[in-house]
């Protein structure tokens, strides 16, 4: 069989927890759950730095922030550095990148490595977005974001004409500020979505810069998040119950968008018989909170937010119906795809930090795959959401989370530098993490366990530890 093709499609914020597949209790996604049915769903592939530009750079290099140099929101991607749509296009496939890219514009800064590129500037709009190609050339047409991009991604692999094709299909959505299309905007009108489990969460025990992050229901803006007055006479409670019902619809109606349209284009790879020799892959730059904490948005490394959904068929490669909890992150997703694409990572001269997963795909396990992943979140207390700068890490069954609350002067970071705290779950007990036991004597020994990786994993992906954290500690490790 030739070469198979890719069909990439990542939308922004989309959690797994929203998605049928995943076990979802607020919304159905029938279309999704085809490519799961299909093939494998991933249940630990996580983010290494929850936001939108540096989880795509990190999923475009195979390297971490710290190494591609998009660790903030403010931090464009060099366009001279490589991707692997370069390595693909060299090896002969012709590449694309149609929809969201939040990478940067402009010369040193637009894609590259693609034959075609048709991206929304910035952020981009939902309703008659504008979109940007190469030489200057602006895109003007009325419709909804979420039908175009997957028109437009549609066009090009009906102008590959046979040829091996890389497409990436970036959606906007269900980014906020949540717009739905005509088509959803009364779905969910006649029904409750269950709240979740933490949606009441005090944060009590949690670090102090976490009960202060501004990501609560009252944080939401009634008129641009919410598209409604308040009604007059609510109580708190009823006000925030209130606010969840209006995020949330919204949210979902938006992700049924992206549900009908990757029905649509899983369709057209049927129709036209190219459905057998292409990998389809479904993921999201990073999960989000909904309501999970009493939280919209991302940005932590709780569950919510640091779990990417990632839905991957291939036939042939990768049996139906199958699933893993290995532990993979986005930064194998790009020597991953070239294993899967038959160009040979390891014959590229470039310095990718991931590891590839096709092994787990095909189902012939991975021994000494790691049990283990790093995270740097590095945006101290920015603008309006106030997350902390932090970093950690996460086994099978553990997380420890350090909060170093600096901004180390990183571009789009702002505010003062905070006391140094942090968090451990244990991840089994208390798989919601509401009950942070850094301080409890029965931890002591796995807190230094996971001190112990935290400073392995820093070292072997060449990141650097905030000097003095481990002193913040209430007793040094091995005490
Ligand atoms: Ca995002």
């Amino acid at each position: 069989m030739s070469r198979p093709n890719l069909v990439f499609i990542m939308s922004d914020d989309h959690a797994a927890h929203a998605i049928s597949a995943y076990g979802s209790r607020i919304n159905e996604t029938p279309n999704l759950d085809r490519i799961a049915a299909d093939g494998m769903r991933l249940d630990s592939a996580f983010c290494t730095n929850s936001i939108c530009a540096p989880s795509r750079a990190a999923i475009l290099t195979g390297t971490y922030n710290h190494v591609n140099g998009v660790t903030t929101l403010a931090t464009p991607l060099d366009s001279e550095l490589w991707t692997f749509p370069h390595a693909l296009r060299d090896a002969g496939y012709r590449t694309g990148m149609i929809g969201k890219w939040h990478l940067g514009h402009g010369p040193g800064a637009d894609p590259s490595g693609f034959d075609f590129w048709r991206v929304l500037p910035g952020q981009g709009h939902y309703h008659n977005p504008v979109m940007l190609q190469a030489d200057g050339v602006v895109v003007e047409r009325g419709g909804y974001v979420t039908d175009l991009i997957t028109d437009d991604t549609i066009r090009f692999i009906d102008r590959a004409e046979g040829e091996p094709f890389a497409v990436f299909c970036h959606h906007k959505a269900p980014h906020r500020s949540w717009e739905p299309s005509r088509e959803h905007f009364t779905m969910y009108d006649d029904v409750d979505i269950p709240e979740p489990d933490t949606f009441r969460d005090d944060l009590v025990g949690r670090a102090e810069v976490i009960q202060a992050v501004k990501m609560r229901m009252m944080d939401l803006d009634p008129i641009t998040d919410l598209k409604a007055v308040v009604p007059d006479g609510l109580t708190l409670d009823e006000e925030i119950a209130w606010r969840y019902q209006r995020y949330i619809k919204d949210y979902l109606r938006v992700v049924a968008s992206i549900d009908d349209n990757v029905g649509r284009l899983l369709d057209h790879l049927e129709a036209t018989g190219l459905a057998d020799n292409t990998i389809v892959v479904y993921t999201s730059d990073q999960g989000f909170f909904l309501g999970d904490h009493g939280w919209f948005d991302k940005r932590l490394m709780y569950e919510e937010s640091l779990t990417m959904p990632l839905l991957i068929q291939h036939p042939g490669t990768i049996e139906p119906g199958s699933t893993s909890d290995d532990i993979v992150i986005n930064v194998d997703f790009a020597p991953t795809l070239l294993d899967l694409m038959g160009v040979d990572p390891g014959d590229l001269d470039q310095p990718m930090q991931g590891r590839s997963f096709a092994p787990i795909l095909r189902g012939d396990g991975a021994d000494d795959w790691p049990t283990s992943m790093y995270y740097r979140y590095w945006m101290h207390r920015d603008g309006s959401h106030q997350c902390p700068a932090h970093y950690g890490v996460r086994t099978r069954t553990h997380k420890l989370i350090c909060y170093y609350n600096d901004p180390l002067d990183q571009p789009g970071a702002a505010g003062p530098a905070d006391p140094i705290e942090w968090e451990l779950f244990d991840l089994v007990a208390d798989p919601l993490e509401v009950d942070n036991i850094i301080d409890h004597p029965d931890s002591a020994a796995v807190r230094d366990e996971l001190i112990a990786e935290l400073q392995r994993l820093q070292a072997e992906v060449d990141d650097t530890p905030f000097p003095g954290a481990l002193d913040a500690l209430s007793t040094a490790p091995g005490e």
